[in-house]
């Protein structure tokens, strides 16, 4: 960090500011040029709250050179992460995974159809919402933990290892058997979930918040990793911006951005993203030649009358076309990387 100080700052102003930043266990390099005086901060100084430095009487601006996020970063854990599943199925580092299903589960029947033709297509996770973070208090809000015993009955059925959204600590007794958290886009801040979280030995999959920088979200994911739970995947499933035709703006770049900063497996939410069904297979393809390590996408069987998400639903036998193109391109991808 890096600490350029007003001219004319008076040395009793200095001598108490540095006196402060060692007190934060900090070195400090002085510099005096003709017209400022420049401190550089060396050590750790990812605990340094940045904006009370430079709200101090004598500071012009502050400079922060290395990011706040220490476990999440690829400089300190240059190796790409791999998480594996009890099952075997792994993501990150060179395993590429689709996980598909249904926005919400609906019942048995429903869930066990869709679970049996996406698996036969070739996704190697079942997702599918019970307790559901929606819009309007009056919109379908889940089956809850019956929504959890029905995703359990199809991965009994299938096999399949199963992705369910928590939106809250007090459902994690319903989430024994669930193999992979999803943290939903509207509580990438919530950092008391987060933190317990950090607690489990089980994978986590971040959604990036709506209108969340890739700082914010690698801060997050940091706050599930300080707890001890290095288990994260991050995802991005569209964020907020002034265009109003898409449901959200898929931001493709967030894949060689975090891929660069992290060392954590990086899926695409193309469904969230568009909020179109017709959308989702051009995002899929743009994101595996982007280098995603996995997509999250919602399929249904009957998209027309699903109880929620229905117009961005891909219909399982549009699913079945799409992830054969989806091997295709990743293979090619493999290819020329
Ligand atoms: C979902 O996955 O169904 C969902 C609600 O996602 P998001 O949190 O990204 O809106
Ligand atoms: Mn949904």
């Amino acid at each position: 960090m890096i600490v350029k100080l007003k001219p004319g700052s008076s040395q009793k102003q200095v001598d108490r500011l540095i006196q402060w930043i060692e007190q934060q266990g900090l070195r400090i390099e002085y510099s005096e040029g003709e017209s400022y005086t420049i401190l550089g901060l060396i050590g750790d100084t990812a605990s340094i709250d940045a904006n009370l430095i430079s709200s101090m009487e004598i500071v012009e601006n502050v400079v922060r050179i290395s990011e706040p996020y220490k476990k999440a970063n690829r400089k300190f854990h240059p190796q790409d992460t791999i998480i594996t599943l009890d099952n075997g199925t792994k993501i990150g580092g060179g395993h590429y995974a689709i996980i598909a299903g249904p926005c919400s589960v609906e019942s048995e029947a429903q869930i066990i159809e869709i679970a049996r033709s996406v698996k036969a297509s070739g996704a190697k996770l079942l997702r599918g919402g019970a307790f559901k973070p929606r819009t309007s208090p009056y919109a379908f809000q889940g089956m809850g933990a019956d929504g959890i015993e029905l995703l359990l009955k199809a991965k009994a059925e299938t096999g399949l290892p199963i992705v369910s959204e928590i939106m809250d600590i007090s459902q994690l007794e319903f989430f024994d058997e669930v193999d992979v958290l999803q943290v939903g886009a509207r509580n990438m801040q919530n950092f008391s979930l987060l933190k317990a979280l950090g607690n489990l030995d089980k994978p986590i999959l971040l959604k990036r918040g709506l209108t969340a920088t890739y700082q914010e979200l690698l801060m997050s994911a940091e706050y599930i990793m300080a707890n001890g739970n290095n288990k994260v995947i991050l995802c991005e499933r569209g964020i907020r911006t002034f265009e109003t035709a898409t449901r959200n703006t898929l931001d493709i770049t967030a894949i060689p951005y975090l891929r660069e900063k992290s060392h954590l497996p990086i899926v695409i939410d193309p469904s969230h993203a568009a909020g179109l069904s017709r959308m989702v297979p051009p995002l899929s393809m743009a994101s595996t030649a982007a280098g995603c390590d996995g997509l999250l996408i919602e399929v249904h069987n009957d998209p027309e009358n699903a109880w929620s998400d229905g117009p961005q639903s891909l219909k399982m036998d549009t699913f079945d076309h799409l992830a054969k193109k989806l091997f295709r391109m990743r293979a090619v991808y493999e290819e020329l990387i």
